[in-house]
């Protein structure tokens, strides 16, 4: 059963709990109605929500084959400064600190540098996680460094072929561009991601891309897989039968040369998210999810414990602790951990005691036509509309309602459109075109 357009249209955003009832409350109540509450559940646990995307624009200077904007994006104007302070701070109350909100668009880069910068450091100072989300082709080092200073914790690097970037025509191709980027985001201090939707055209380089990010996990702490779907202004339409989060998994599972689990935490609903994390040393790749009792428990019992992604010695610092104060714990797990230090004993003593934290990440977005309650209800990735989060997937199916709704400002209503009060004159501003002409533009125009 899918959700009628009628249905789309009157789902509300979520809204702050009531007296009594936290967010991770609210959170587990979701998952229960859903049938997704279960031991190694981590939403409703350690944190109340996956994240929440914060869309700071609509404008990007590309023009993605899949791409979720709406044809239109880019007639609309910036949101003020102002309403996106108020919607950080609306995350805020609704889902409480420690919340990972994703600066993301459009390509939020293109807003004013000094405007960007703002809004990284007011998530930090409401005691959230600013991720940047970008495309990377104005992403700079400079820029990259002053948002760290800012209090920014992740940079995710949106790279693969629906870019059609010019003189790429693959996705092992495109790893030039992602080691360049890596070398920009190095030292910085930053967790550095990387996205890649995954279409009928680059399904099969998945595994050569996992090698690569498997090479460089000195600095790539996730790579996150977004299947193709039916939604936004994205020419590419049908997804293949071949595309599954499972064909996935198992060609992220090639690419590792050994077995990974995708079933053992769970980040909200099954159907969305599949998870896995893995440790790399001599450039192999070892599951950490081998263990599901031990897992579990260690996760279920460390809800509470905060691990700090900018510095990976005080998450094992966090996670050591967490195991001092409980020995019995300690104890069952001892025996797995002596394994695993044992399987890994080769690439360990090859990479000098190096480790580095990968993760897999798959995202399974809904076609705009066939939006599922369930997953819908209990979504794990929102998007801060005036009005409140709401579920991505549904946010997409109709955007337009969201972006084109005037926005109250103390001064008065604000057009999106028109980027003025009401009885202002409008703001002129030149709409690129999109499609082919647009790629050439902002190729000629990539000089970061
Ligand atoms: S955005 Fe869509 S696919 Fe992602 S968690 Fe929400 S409902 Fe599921």
């Amino acid at each position: 059963m899918h959700l009628t357009a009628q249905d789309i249209a009157d789902w509300q955003p979520e809204a702050a709990s009531g007296p009594g009832v936290t967010p991770l409350q609210r959170a587990e109540a979701r998952l229960r109605q859903a049938g997704q509450w279960q031991p190694a559940q981590t939403m409703g646990r350690r944190f109340a929500i996956g994240c929440v995307a914060l869309e700071i624009t609509q404008r990007c200077n590309l023009d993605c084959t899949l791409c979720y904007l709406s044809d239109m994006s880019e007639a609309v104007h910036d949101l003020p400064l102002a309403e996106v302070f108020r919607r950080i701070d609306m995350i805020r109350d609704v889902y409480g600190p420690h919340t990972d909100v994703q600066v993301t668009g459009g390509d939020p880069t293109l807003r004013q540098r000094h405007e960007l910068v703002a809004i990284v450091a007011r998530i930090a100072e409401r005691g959230m996680r600013p991720s940047l989300f970008t495309n990377g082709i104005k992403a700079t080092r400079s820029l990259l460094a002053e948002l760290a200073a800012a209090g920014l914790v992740d940079v995710a690097f949106h790279v693969d072929t629906t870019q059609q970037r010019r003189g790429y025509n693959s996705e092992v191709a495109l790893n030039d561009l992602r080691a360049a980027y890596i070398a920009r985001a190095r030292g910085l201090g930053l967790s550095v991601l990387f996205n890649t939707t995954i279409h009928r055209g680059n399904h099969h380089e998945v595994p050569a891309i996992v090698r690569f990010f498997a090479a460089n996990a000195d600095v790539v702490r996730l790579a996150s897989f977004q299947l193709q779907a039916d939604t936004g202004r994205g020419v590419l339409v049908g997804r293949p039968d071949l595309l599954t989060p499972d064909s996935v998994a198992a060609a992220i599972t090639e690419g590792a040369g050994g077995a990974i689990r995708f079933d053992v935490p769970a980040i909200g609903h099954r159907d969305c998210n599949l998870y896995a994390m893995t440790l790399v040393a001599n450039g192999r790749v070892h599951d950490m999810y081998d263990s599901v009792p031990i897992i579990t428990a260690v996760l279920a019992r460390s809800a509470g414990v905060q691990f700090d992604r900018k510095r990976p010695r005080r998450a094992v610092a966090a996670l050591l602790g967490f195991l001092a104060r409980n020995p019995g714990l300690l104890l069952r797990a001892l025996p797995w951990l002596a394994a695993k230090a044992w399987a890994m004993r080769a690439d360990l003593a090859a990479g000098r005691g190096r480790v580095h934290k990968l993760s897999f990440f798959i995202h399974n977005f809904m076609a705009a036509t066939a939006l599922e309650p369930d997953r819908v209800a209990s979504c794990s990735f929102m998007v801060a509309t005036g009005d409140g989060p709401i579920s991505m997937c549904l946010h997409n199916a109709r955007r337009d309602s969201f972006i084109l709704k005037p926005v109250a400002l103390a001064a008065g209503a604000w057009n999106p459109l028109t980027g003025a009060l009401a009885g202002e004159p409008a703001r002129a501003r030149r709409i690129p075109p999109k499609g082919r002409t647009a790629i050439r533009y902002v190729m000629r125009h990539d000089r970061a």
